[in-house]
């Protein structure tokens, strides 16, 4: 980065005025925009790209969880995510382009019942609930900048092919996943990335999907080294299927050299939900980056979009069974797991996660572990799923602005189960829900009444008890 100063000269901008502005039409942003919207509130949604969805669409894939977990100990497992989450299951299973929910045998994670839904049924129904939701919603915009005095936001600043505008609004939702907006107003923020590199090889990732794909032949010919994991061909025309492939290619090196010599995860997953297809692959670890870094970021987003091409030409080449299988997809963006954490209130730690801790200001219950299945003591004693804090949403040093997603919870243990796509919905309603009734009240985001939030969030199908 050069060092010389460029003074920017000063220009007036227009103003766009709003009760609710939020950054980032994500997993959790899109999701806080319409709570936000259905409660009241006129709210300015602004995205970089030019589809809502966020990790979900481009890389998020499944729909990581909607059930308690499973203990030894019992009570067995049930539905303890409704609202908005759920509401978005219930109209992709109307589309016929889901699984519903669907029961996995002898799960390791725990969690028996499953959902996951095509990407561009996923992106069709968010753009329709978004619409149907009356939120202002602004595309290929960027969030350039805020202006705030002391602890208090005044304006965010987005730019766009219109040119560059002031959204003045009461409350301010950050649903970047980097912190975008805390960055700018000097709030904490710490890096997680680094962790990740650690534990299980990098923040980063390229999903992508291919078809033309016998998997029959593939179990058959690959002798022990492609398994199947879970199988639930789809029983009816309204449901497709929920079909989980593995190929130990590292376990093999004289048998998939092409493959191996790819800097890429241990083991190769296929997900697939129509016959044929992998429809997420998710093997593809991508070069060590901080995500924040642009520069970085281009040369791992350019660096994935050759390697899974070179993945498919070695998949074609090695594994019988796709020798006849093509590329039919990737995500538009390479997904990040973490970059800056922002200090919240409350910080989830992992012993609050494995204890089942329940808190006094609830927005959400949650269960889902992305890491529990490797290390057993992170799974959730029973009730076998914990509270989400209200006050996890509340960045310090700022008075009207609200985190949400994958930008809260430093604890990497922690942050393997926040993180999850779920939990960032979850989070996005509480977000949009709390930020409409400040807005309503004109008040700080911490002179809030929980009991008011709480009634709003049961009146809006969260599940609390
Ligand atoms: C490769 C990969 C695989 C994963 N697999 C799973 C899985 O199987 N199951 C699961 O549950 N979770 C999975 N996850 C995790 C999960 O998808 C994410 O943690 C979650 O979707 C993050 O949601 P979010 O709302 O925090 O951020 P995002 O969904 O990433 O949303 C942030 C949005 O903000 C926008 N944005 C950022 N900066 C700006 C700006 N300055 N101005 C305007 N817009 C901006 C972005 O474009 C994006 O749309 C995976 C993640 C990755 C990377």
């Amino acid at each position: 980065m050069n060092t010389e100063c460029f003074i920017e000269p000063s220009r007036q901008l227009p103003v766009i005025a709003t009760d609710v502005f939020i950054a980032g039409a994500g997993t959790s942003g899109f999701i806080a925009a319409i709570a936000a919207a259905r409660n009241g509130a006129n709210v300015v949604l602004v995205e970089k790209l030019p589809v809502p969805g966020g990790t979900l669409t481009n890389g998020g894939i499944g729909f990581n969880a909607y059930y308690s977990q499973e203990t030894k100990e019992g009570p067995h497992s049930r539905r303890i995510v409704g609202g908005l989450p759920y509401e978005l299951t219930q109209r992709l299973e109307k589309t016929g382009f889901s699984t519903g929910f669907t029961f996995l045998e002898d799960d390791h994670y725990h969690i028996p019942y499953r959902f996951m839904a095509d990407h561009e049924a996923f992106k069709a129904v968010a753009s329709e609930m978004l619409m149907e939701s009356g939120v202002r919603v602004l595309l290929q915009t960027f969030l350039a900048n805020v202006v705030y005095e002391g602890k208090t936001i005044k304006a965010a600043i987005i730019e766009n092919k219109d040119g560059r505008c002031a959204v003045v609004a009461k409350q301010y939702i950050d649903a970047t996943g980097d912190g975008d907006i805390a960055r700018i107003m000097g709030l904490q923020q710490l890096d997680l990335w680094q962790d990740y590199d650690k534990v299980c090889g990098g923040p980063t990732g390229l999903v992508f999907g291919m078809a033309g794909i016998d998997y029959e032949k593939a179990v058959r010919e690959n002798a022990g080294a492609f398994r199947v994991l879970s199988k639930k061909s789809a029983s009816d025309a309204d449901h497709l299927s929920m079909e989980r492939y593995t190929l130990a290619h590292a376990m093999n090196p004289s048998r998939y050299p092409g493959l191996n010599s790819l800097d890429i995860n241990y083991f190769t997953s296929f997900q697939g939900l129509h016959k044929g297809e992998a429809t997420y692959i998710n093997n593809s670890k991508a070069p060590k980056i901080d995500a924040v870094k642009t520069e970085d970021y281009s040369l791992a987003e350019l660096t994935m979009r050759s390697r899974i091409m070179k993945i498919a030409i070695a998949l074609r080449k090695e594994v019988p069974g796709f020798e006849q299988a093509y590329l039919n997809w990737a995500s538009v963006q390479l997904g990040v797991r973490a970059s800056r954490i922002t200090l919240c209130d409350h910080m989830m730690s992992q012993q609050e996660i494995s204890d089942a801790t329940r808190f006094d200001d609830e927005i959400g219950l949650y269960a889902f572990h992305d890491f529990a299945p490797k290390h057993e003591e992170l799974f959730t004693v029973p009730p076998g799923f914990y509270g989400l804090p209200y006050r996890m949403l509340l960045p310090v040093g700022a008075d009207n602005l609200f985190m949400t997603g994958r930008s809260v919870t430093f604890d990497i243990n922690a942050h393997m189960s926040t993180r999850n796509t779920v939990c960032c919905m979850i989070m996005g309603q509480g977000a949009g829900t709390a930020a409409a009734l400040c807005a309503r009240k004109d008040i700080p985001s911490r002179n809030l009444n929980y009991s008011e939030l709480r009634d709003a969030l049961v009146n809006g199908c969260v599940i609390l008890d």
